[in-house]
């Protein structure tokens, strides 16, 4: 356990599991002690713990003493895919006491080690950044009993769109409890399956959800943007939880190589992914932007990726307006079965992203402040 020289604020105790995953192999092949030093420089990490092997029960005993013993109020796991352990940790922590969702993961194994064993400096760096987005997200994390979607009804203005993109049915109009507008809209939490299609949606940010919120999602973004590195390419990969993030986990469990110079923002549905925000990324020196979503008639959550789809056409536009090659941004479509089809994606964008350069409006912040002034 370490000692931090500032002390976390209320709420903000995590603790940190590390787990270097011997039967792969792994601990040869990537630097755990860099990335566990790196853990502990934050001032909310109060207990760090590493293990050979996570996964097992004595683990998760391990994990309800400490949430008691070290007061956490929140669990970071370095570990391999989110869908092998996290869920037997969510609940593990909820049987101390925990709400489950302020137990997150961080995907060193298959979306790092695993795949980028060929350029173990850059996979070190990309872990270090993972982490810290993984840690932001973390911290931005509500308490909650599920993820649903919610309403300000302070701020509706009743125009009726997360109604008709709901694939849900989950979404009513009901008279305004405040007298401001006609109507305004109401989420059934125990129907709505959490994809986000409504919260991209509105036109007034009257939405939001409990978890994967915005708060988290930009957390994520604004910490890629303040580790932007002029060593590397910066590419943002944004990819949905069944389709493009599935494949990228089929992509680390075969071991393909990949190459290391994108990080990745995990949606449950690529409708969740607000166009805003892969603007932001552009502007504020990311190279590129990959949004990735499941093939037509594939999607999770019905037709996400298809409102994505036309959403998405605007950017190339605005990218034009901006000054940048369309290039730097791409919307491309995997399943989970095809990794290959992932890899392959990633590498090209990714070279293209080579050929093109940097960001070339990181160097033109001068510029911009004559066209504010009309000069
Ligand atoms: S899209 Fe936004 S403003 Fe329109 S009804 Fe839904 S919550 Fe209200
Ligand atoms: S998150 Fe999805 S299912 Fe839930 S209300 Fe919004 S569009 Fe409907």
């Amino acid at each position: 356990m370490n000692a931090p020289e500032e002390s976390p604020a209320p709420g903000d105790r995590v603790g940190v599991y590390l787990c270097e995953c011997h039967s792969r192999g792994l601990s040869e092949k990537f630097d755990f002690d860099d990335l566990a030093a790196f853990a502990k420089e934050f001032p909310q990490t109060v207990l760090l713990r590493r293990d050979s092997k996570l996964c097992g029960d004595s683990s998760l005993e391990q994990l309800k003493s400490d949430i008691v013993d070290h007061d956490l109020d929140r669990v970071l796991l370095a570990t391999c895919a989110p869908d092998k352990h996290l869920e037997e940790f969510r609940e593990a922590a909820g049987e101390a006491g925990m709400n489950r969702y302020l137990v997150n993961s961080v995907n060193i194994r298959e979306q790092i080690s695993a795949i980028h064993q060929g350029d173990p400096g850059k996979a070190r760096d990309k872990a270090r950044d993972q982490f810290a987005m993984g840690m932001a997200d973390l911290l931005a994390t509500k308490p909650s009993s599920k993820v649903y979607a919610l309403v300000d009804e302070t701020i509706c203005n009743g125009c009726e769109i997360c109604y008709t993109v709901c694939d849900k049915d989950t979404i009513s109009m009901v008279p305004d409890p405040y007298g401001r507008v006609s109507k305004v809209a109401n989420v059934a939490p125990e129907k709505c399956w959490g994809c986000g299609v409504c919260v991209t949606s509105c036109p007034v940010d009257a939405l939001d959800m409990t978890v994967y919120s915005n708060a988290q999602m930009l957390s994520q973004l604004d910490t890629f943007l303040s580790r932007i590195s002029s060593d590397c390419t910066n590419a943002l990969v944004f990819a949905c939880h069944w389709c493009a993030y599935q494949a990228a986990d089929a992509a680390g469990a075969a071991g393909i190589p990949i190459d290391p110079d994108f990080r990745m923002i995990r949606t449950l549905c690529s409708g969740r992914i607000d166009p805003n925000w892969v603007l932001k990324a552009l502007s504020k020196g990311a190279d590129g932007g990959l949004l990735m979503g499941g093939k037509p008639t594939k999607c999770h959550f019905k037709s996400g990726n298809l409102r994505t789809m036309t959403r998405m056409k605007l950017i190339k536009l605005l990218l034009d307006q901006m000054g940048l090659d369309r290039r730097r941004f791409r919307v491309e479509w995997v399943n989970p079965e095809e990794p290959e089809v992932y890899a392959q994606v990633v590498n090209e964008f990714i070279s293209d992203l080579r050929e093109l350069g940097p960001n070339p409006l990181l160097s033109r912040d001068s510029d911009y402040s004559h066209a504010k002034d009309g000069k």
